[in-house]
């Protein structure tokens, strides 16, 4: 098989441990105390560069909560300047204004 063959099309980012919710549930043990966890906002850059690099097509954005993560629009905004397609995964309670904004004007869609 070749290796375009064998290409990543698509990436789940988990960018934080946080949630405002507290579900016996979920999967990845998220709630109030959990945490950003030990990547910067600098390796979540270069893990999208590199995946853009890759040939990866769309990258969706999960935790946690990831709308409570603060760098979550400049992570949206560089993930569409390599020009990715971008989902946000969010239980849909807790969205602020800047965050719907950065959601139409880059294009992101949402599931929940
Ligand atoms: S990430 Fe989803 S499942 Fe987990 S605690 Fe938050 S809302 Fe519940």
């Amino acid at each position: 098989m070749r290796a375009a063959g064998n290409r990543l099309l698509f990436a789940w980012l988990e960018i934080t441990g946080l949630c405002n919710e507290f579900c016996d549930h979920c999967y990845a043990d998220s709630g109030p105390k959990g945490t950003h966890g030990t990547m910067t906002v600098r390796d979540w850059l270069n893990v999208i560069d590199q995946l853009a690099d890759m040939g990866t097509l769309d990258v969706q954005f999960i935790g946690g909560e990831p709308t409570l993560y603060p760098s979550l629009p400049a992570l949206i905004k560089h993930a569409h300047g390599r020009g990715l397609g971008i989902e946000v995964f969010s239980n849909m309670t807790h969205i602020r204004e800047p965050l719907w904004e950065a959601f139409t004007e880059y294009g992101v869609t949402l599931a929940t």
